[in-house]
């Protein structure tokens, strides 16, 4: 590997490392007096590439109440939680379930085979192994 070669390879990985920033997501909420609604949470879904009800389960884990998932109005659940509280839960399930552990891109893949769910990486091709949600 010649000089050159290692300078484009540094350059690829610091791009990867800002691709990785670059999935800035926005929750959309509309706030009721009793109800929260993602409005967007199919097309959020559809973003990372995940299920609705993969990401639903790992928001119905974190704040332990029922939550409903709508077409026409999105996730919907009952109590008072401010958008941070929601970001962060996202940004969590993100770093968990989408983001590779090993290079922090984001096109990642994930199945799931009974009690065990696998991250699989389509740029380094590291795999992460997770005990169902
Ligand atoms: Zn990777």
């Amino acid at each position: 590997m010649n000089i050159l070669d290692e300078i484009l390879e540094e350059i690829q990985y610091n791009n990867n490392v800002i691709d990785s920033r670059e999935l800035q997501l926005a929750l959309d909420l509309e706030v009721g007096a009793k109800e929260i609604c993602i409005k967007n949470f199919e097309s959020v879904c559809y973003e990372v590439n995940r299920n609705i009800q993969h990401v639903k389960n790992y928001f119905k884990k974190e704040l332990s109440i029922h939550l409903t998932f709508v077409k026409s109005r999105g996730l919907v659940f009952k109590g008072k939680y401010a958008l941070n509280y929601l970001k962060k839960i996202l940004n969590n399930y993100l770093d968990q379930y989408v983001f590779c552990k090993k290079c922090k891109k984001h096109d990642t893949i994930l199945s799931i085979n009974g009690s065990l769910e696998r991250i699989s990486c389509n740029a380094c091709n590291f795999i992460t192994n997770y005990e169902k949600i």
